[in-house]
Formats: structure tokens, sequence, C-alpha cells
């Protein structure tokens, strides 16, 4: 390597070095904030696409940090894979969500919410005791397990399946249920998925984005949500903007749908009212 002024190798060296450093204090910031709890949950609205009744929520993870505000998951969860601090945020994420969850559900014992989705990371799912973690969150709760619905996804599935698939089947033995998130981004297929533990599909927004204006894309959604009643698997499809895509995916006999068009995630004080008024587009 050769260069001007500072070599090519020293500048790689420094680049390296900062690189590194940047990911230690990435690192550290984000265990202090698990201490410090500046994490916050917002809930997203899963609805019966027929009515549009709220029937679950998504929690989505936020991190309040200190100097630089509100931040999304695209800005953290990565490095928090990388550093494992994932699962100690995931193990936060879980209790808060299933707290949350059922205060909600004592508050109010009419609301049409029926389960809070939990996203789970590859990395906690594999750390040892991810099933002690799920027992010990809904006993601090209080929860039902029939209220809790993991979110895995299919890469997941994919490696080790041996152990992956002994752990799914303890936590649906207990009665939680298995969602597979993102479907239709990985490699999987739904003949595989057949023999899967699993009870929902989530059909990635990728999928629906094009579904009124490509017909081979409308094509595709409609033979996997079909494919996927055959296999008793519930679909959510993810990513709705547009009233359209609402109707063309109920008149597919898709069941559930979840997006901007029925509401974006929302702050915990927000999500009461929407289950108790909530007033269906037209
Ligand atoms: P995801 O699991 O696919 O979650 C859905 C994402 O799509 C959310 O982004 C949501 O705000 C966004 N979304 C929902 N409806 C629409 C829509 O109609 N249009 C568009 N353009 N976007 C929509 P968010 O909250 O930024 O989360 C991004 C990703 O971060 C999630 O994707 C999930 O993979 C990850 N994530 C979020 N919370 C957690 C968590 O607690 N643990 C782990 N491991 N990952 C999480
Ligand atoms: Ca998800
Ligand atoms: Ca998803
Ligand atoms: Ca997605």
């Amino acid at each position: 390597a050769k260069g001007n002024g500072k070599g090519g190798w020293q500048r790689y060296q420094s680049d390296l070095h900062t690189a590194m450093m940047q990911r230690l204090e990435m690192r550290t910031a984000l265990y202090e904030a698990i201490e410090q709890e500046q994490f916050v949950l917002q809930f997203q609205p899963i609805v019966e696409l027929i009515d549009q009744k709220i029937t679950g929520v998504e929690a989505l993870v936020r991190w309040q940090h200190p100097s630089r505000g509100l931040l999304g998951p695209y800005h953290f969860v990565e490095a928090a894979e990388e550093s494992g601090a994932i699962v100690g945020i995931g193990d936060w994420v879980l209790r808060e969500a299933l707290r949350q969850f059922t205060q909600w559900k004592t508050e109010n014992p009419d609301t049409t919410l029926r389960y809070v989705s939990v996203n789970v990371s590859v990395r906690q799912f594999r750390s040892a005791d991810f099933g002690d973690q799920v027992r010990s969150a809904l006993a601090a709760s209080g929860a039902r397990p029939e209220w809790l619905l993991l979110e895995i996804t299919e890469s997941l599935v994919l490696k080790d399946a041996d152990k992956v698939l002994a752990d799914l089947k303890a936590l649906r033995a207990m009665g939680v249920r298995i969602a597979i998130d993102d479907f239709g981004t990985g490699y999987s297929s739904l003949s595989y998925l057949r023999q899967m533990p699993v009870d929902v599909l989530k059909l990635d927004k990728s999928f629906i984005d094009d579904i009124l204006h490509s017909r081979q894309q409308h094509a595709l959604v409609d033979a996997i949500v079909t494919l996927s009643h055959n296999l008793d698997l519930a679909v959510v499809a993810e990513g709705i903007e547009e009233a359209g895509q609402r109707a063309a995916l109920d008149a597919m006999g898709c069941r559930y749908g979840q997006g901007y068009h029925f509401a974006k995630p929302l702050w915990p004080g927000d999500v009461p009212a929407m289950t108790e008024q909530y007033e269906p587009y037209p």
C-alpha cells in the first residue's frame, strides 16, 4: 500500500484504531444504557384487516440517548448484536413489554388486545438461558403465556436447527406463540416452515410494496397466503401504507396487517385510547 504524506499502511492502521475505539465506546455506552434504563418502548398496532380492530401490538425499542436524543433501532441494534449487549437489552424489552401489556389487560379486561409481539435477536435466543428468561419475565409480570408472541427471523431457524427446534418446542408447550419475522427476505421456504413449530408468518414489507402495481407480486403474495393457511399459519402483512393494499390483502384472505395506514408506533400512553375508540378508515 502506498500513499502520499501519511502512508496507506499507516492510514489503514489509524482508521482501524479509530473504528476499534468507536466500537469500544459504543459497547460501553450500550451497557451503561442498560444499567441506567435509557431504553423505551413504542407499540405498533397489528389489526384485523376486515374491520381494522387492534388485535395485538408489536413492541419496538428506542434508545433515549442522553446527548443524541431519541434513537431508533437502526442506530444501535447491529452494534448491540455485535457486542452482545442485545442479550441484556432484549431481556429488558421482554420484561417491560409484558409488564406494560399486563397493565393494559388489567385496566381494561374488555380490550381487543390479545397479545404483545416481542422481537428476539438470534444472539439472545442462543444465550443459554433464554427459556428461563422468558419464564421469569412471564412470572414477574403475571402475564399469561398466550399473551406473548415471539418474533424470530428465518436465519435463526436455519442455523443449528436441532437445538433451536427443541427450544421453540419447549416455549410453545408453555403456550407462548412463535412468529417468523420479515418472511421472504431470507432463504427458507414454506415447505421448510411446515416442519417448524411456528404459529404466525409476518410477510415482509418488500412483498407488500408492489402488490397494487405488479401482477406477479400480487400473485406471489396470494399464493403465500393460501399456502400458509393450508399449513395452519396465520399471516400478518407488514408495511401496509395504503387503503388499496389493505383491500387487496383482505380480498386474498389475509387476516392481519400492520403499517402506517393503520397506525405508526405509538407511545404507551396512546395505546388504550386506540383500542377503545378506534374508528376504521372508510
Ligand atoms: P421489524 O421487526 O420489521 O419492525 C417493523 C419496522 O417497520 C419498525 O421499524 C416499524 O416502525 C416499521 N414500520 C411499520 N409499519 C411501516 C410502514 O407502513 N411503512 C414503513 N416504511 N415502515 C413501517 P423500527 O421501529 O425502526 O424497527 C426496525 C427494526 O429494528 C425492526 O424491524 C426489528 O428488526 C428491530 N427491532 C426493533 N425493536 C427491537 C427489539 O426490541 N429487539 C430486537 N432484537 N430488534 C428490534
Ligand atoms: Ca418484528
Ligand atoms: Ca418485520
Ligand atoms: Ca421488516
